[in-house]
């Protein structure tokens, strides 16, 4: 059985990734008012791995015999200043989330949960990877300054992204 104090930190944290999701969509529908559906389908990816990663938490806690505590999703931003301005924002956010994950791990280290310490090294992998993916977009972004050509190339580059879910393959 899993501990309290772990269950209630999951349980933040299932919240966390949804709004994650949820916001991800919001900057899709931005884009995609843009024109930019590239830009839009690479965020529509990042919404369904942050549902994925929702979902790896809610699988866990139920399978530990924890019960999943679904509260409110506060309200996402819904209006940027660019594109700059957005992954900016992500990069941010993403930042925010490997704080959470290490203060989970915390929490798990603190109640000497093994098992949990164990399915929480995904995550802490998962975000080094998050945080290099949006650092490479955001460096490439700077790198074309907002030029035409180089946007139109990199929409069709983001466009090709092809989601894989955690779920299935680990
Ligand atoms: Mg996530």
């Amino acid at each position: 059985m899993i501990k309290k104090e772990v269950l209630d930190a999951m349980n933040e944290q299932i919240n966390a990734e949804t709004y994650s999701a949820y916001m991800y969509l919001s900057m899709a529908a931005y884009f995609e008012n843009m024109g930019l559906s590239g830009f839009a389908h690479w965020m529509k990816v990042q919404y369904q791995e942050e549902s994925a990663h929702s979902i790896k938490f809610f699988n866990y806690v139920a399978s530990r015999g924890g019960k999943v505590l679904l509260k409110a999703i506060e309200q996402v931003p819904v209006d940027f200043d660019g594109i700059v301005d957005v992954y900016e924002k992500t990069l941010a956010h993403e930042n925010h989330v490997t704080s959470l994950i290490n203060n989970l791990m915390n929490v798990a280290i603190a109640a000497s949960d093994h098992a949990s310490q164990n399915f929480l090294m995904w995550f802490v992998d998962e975000q080094v990877e998050e945080e290099a993916n949006v650092e490479k977009i955001l460096s490439t972004l700077k790198l074309i300054n907002g030029q035409g050509n180089g946007i139109f190339m990199m929409d069709r580059e983001l466009g090709q992204r092809v989601f894989v879910d955690p779920n299935t393959v680990a």
